[in-house]
C-alpha cells in the first residue's frame, strides 16, 4: 500500500499541533511537528548566544548541528546534537527565536530535506507552515488551519490559565502571535500562504472538540488513493 502524506499548515496556535496529532492516532500513522525542529534551531542559538536574526551567523551554526527525529512509544522525540530537547523547546523564548531562525534559507533546506526524508518512508500527517506549498507539493490532502489572532490569542490565555501559568496578559500574548504571524508571513524564503490545492478551515469561535471533528470529517471525504 502507497504511503499517506497530509499536510496541516496554518498560522501559530491555530491548535494544527494538538487536532494533527490526535487524527494521526486515529488513523494509525505517523505525526510529524515540523515546528519542533526549528525550535530546536533556535534552542541551539540561544545557547550559543547568537543573533538569531543574522543570517551567516545561523548558517554558520547549522554546518555544526545535528537535528534528528526519532519516536519512542509512538511519540516524536527531537535531538539536537545527540540531546533529547523536545521539552527544553516549549518556551516562550524559543517560540519567538524559530520564528527567526525559520526565515534563513540554509535553516529551511536542511528542515525541508529531513521532513521529506521522514515522508518518504512512512504515511504521516506533518503540521508546519510550508508543508503543502514546499515540503509535501503532492500531498494526499491539506489543510490549512487558521482563526484569527484575537480568537489564538484568547484560547492561548485560557490554556496557560488552566496550567496556572498564565504569566502573561491577553494583549502580550496577541502581540506575539500579531509578530509571530508577521514573521512568517513576510519571510522571503517559503513563507505562509495557503496552498491552492489546500482545503481552507476557519476554526474561530470553534472549542477544539468542533475543530477535531471539522478535520475528520475533511480526512474522511478525502479520496486517498
Ligand atoms: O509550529 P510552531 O509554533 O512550533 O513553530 C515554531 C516556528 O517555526 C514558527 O513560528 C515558524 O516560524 C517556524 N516554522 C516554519 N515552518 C514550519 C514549521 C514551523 O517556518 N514548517
Amino acid at each position: 500500500m502507497k504511503n499517506i502524506q497530509i499536510a496541516m499548515d496554518g498560522p501559530s496556535g491555530a491548535g494544527k499541533s494538538t487536532i494533527a496529532k490526535r487524527a494521526a492516532r486515529s488513523l494509525g500513522i505517523l505525526y510529524l511537528d515540523t515546528g519542533a525542529m526549528y525550535r530546536a534551531v533556535a534552542l541551539k542559538g540561544i545557547r550559543c548566544g547568537i543573533d538569531l536574526c543574522d543570517e551567516k551567523s545561523v548558517g554558520g551554526m547549522m554546518a555544526e548541528t545535528v537535528i534528528d527525529v526519532v519516536y519512542r512509544e509512538g511519540n516524536q522525540r527531537v535531538l539536537l546534537d545527540g540531546e533529547d530537547i523536545t521539552d527544553a523547546i516549549r518556551t516562550n523564548e524559543v517560540s519567538m527565536g524559530a520564528s527567526r531562525v525559520s526565515a534563513h534559507p540554509a535553516v529551511r533546506e536542511r528542515m525541508v530535506a529531513t521532513q521529506q526524508g521522514i515522508a518518504r518512508r512512512n504515511s504521516v500527517i506533518m503540521d508546519g507552515r510550508d508543508i503543502g506549498t514546499k515540503v509535501l507539493p503532492d500531498a494526499d490532502l491539506k489543510i490549512f488551519l487558521t482563526a484569527t489572532a484575537e480568537d489564538r490569542a484568547m484560547r492561548r490565555y485560557l490554556e496557560l490559565q488552566e496550567k496556572g501559568m498564565a504569566d502573561k496578559s491577553y494583549e502580550a500574548l496577541l502581540d506575539e502571535i500579531r509578530e509571530r504571524d508577521r514573521n512568517d508571513s513576510s519571510r522571503t524564503h517559503s513563507p505562509l500562504v495557503r496552498a491552492e490545492d489546500a482545503i481552507l478551515l476557519d476554526t474561530t469561535g470553534f472549542s477544539l472538540e468542533q475543530a477535531m471533528d471539522a478535520v475528520m470529517k475533511i480526512i474522511k471525504n478525502a479520496r486517498m488513493d
